[in-house]
């Protein structure tokens, strides 16, 4: 087995990458302490006795009921994850200008989707952009992000959430135990808006069948809506952000939870608590449906 020069495997190495970043973002978010589940005596985890880390007799090989998307303590993937379809890579590429291996295109109904968008001009955003943002993702993921619209760093690299906010994002993503190729994220509108203003009424109603047919191409089990522009469009709701985050809600039959957008969370840090306690009930969801 390959080692680094502290005699570290890998393996060893990107779960310390793992556990940082999700301690990081658990300490922004102004958690100090942890809940872990501690298995009932001789029996599988129960979910009923809880501790807290350090303050309770430590468990040293607590059970943990496998989510998709997590690495087993084995490294391993979870039978879960096992069970899934082969991934996009493995599949055949497309023939036409997009292919299959293109970010957010890996199925056949999502490159189709990529190929109808093609180099649009459908509205004024067209003109500003350097590179159209699909989404990106697996094609089959449970969970979709839904965010607002490419900034400048998006716009360079042709793939949503990258820059400062898509930092925060996917810390966010790795603090529920997920890698950020285990979701899909999209935004409303696929341009960005000049100098990153809010996109227009227009802009939206030319994009939102796209963003429509990428969801129902990729038929998650959950999205998460990033601030009010998502909100707002997939649930034609016009309550503030602050009113709607943290209740489940319902889009065209799939669980859609508000919460607030990473480039909020960065201008106001003081809000990240609230919404890891979003995603903490996304995670409870995943969990619940993930079954036995
Ligand atoms: N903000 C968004 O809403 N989407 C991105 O892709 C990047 C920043």
């Amino acid at each position: 087995m390959s080692k680094d020069v502290h005699g570290k495997t890998p393996e060893i190495v990107e779960l310390r990458t793992e556990v940082r970043r999700h301690l990081e973002w658990l300490r922004d978010a102004g958690i100090g302490e942890l809940e872990v589940p501690v298995p009932a005596k001789g029996s599988a985890l129960s979910g009923r006795g809880r501790e807290r880390v350090g303050q309770g007799r430590p468990d040293p090989a607590p059970h943990v009921e496998p989510v998709p998307g997590v690495l087993q303590p084995d490294g391993q993937r979870s039978a879960v994850e096992k069970a899934r379809p082969p991934r996009a890579q493995s599949e055949r590429e497309g023939k036409g200008q997009y292919a299959l291996t293109d970010k957010g295109c890996g199925s056949a109904a999502l490159l189709a989707l990529r190929e109808q968008i093609g180099e649009c001009t459908r509205c004024k955003l067209a003109g500003g952009r350097t590179k159209l943002v699909f989404g990106v993702g697996r094609p089959d993921a449970e969970l979709l992000f839904v965010g607002e619209g490419p900034g400048a760093d998006e716009d360079a690299q042709g793939e949503p959430f990258v820059g400062k906010a898509g930092q925060l994002l996917t810390k966010m993503i790795e603090a529920m135990g997920l890698r950020r190729e285990d979701v899909y994220i999209a935004n409303v509108v696929k341009c960005r808006p000049p100098g990153n203003r809010d996109p227009e009424p227009d802009e939206i109603a030319a994009c939102e069948p796209f963003l429509k047919a990428q969801i129902a191409a990729l038929s998650p089990r959950i999205i998460v809506a990033l601030g009010r522009f998502a909100v707002q469009t997939l649930l034609r709701d016009a309550t503030p952000i602050t009113r709607q985050r943290g209740r489940w809600r319902e889009y065209e039959g799939v669980k859609l939870m508000p919460t607030f957008h990473p480039a909020y969370l960065l201008r106001n840090p003081g809000e990240k608590k609230k919404t890891w306690e979003d995603l903490q009930l996304v995670m409870k969801e995943v969990r619940t449906r993930a079954g036995p």
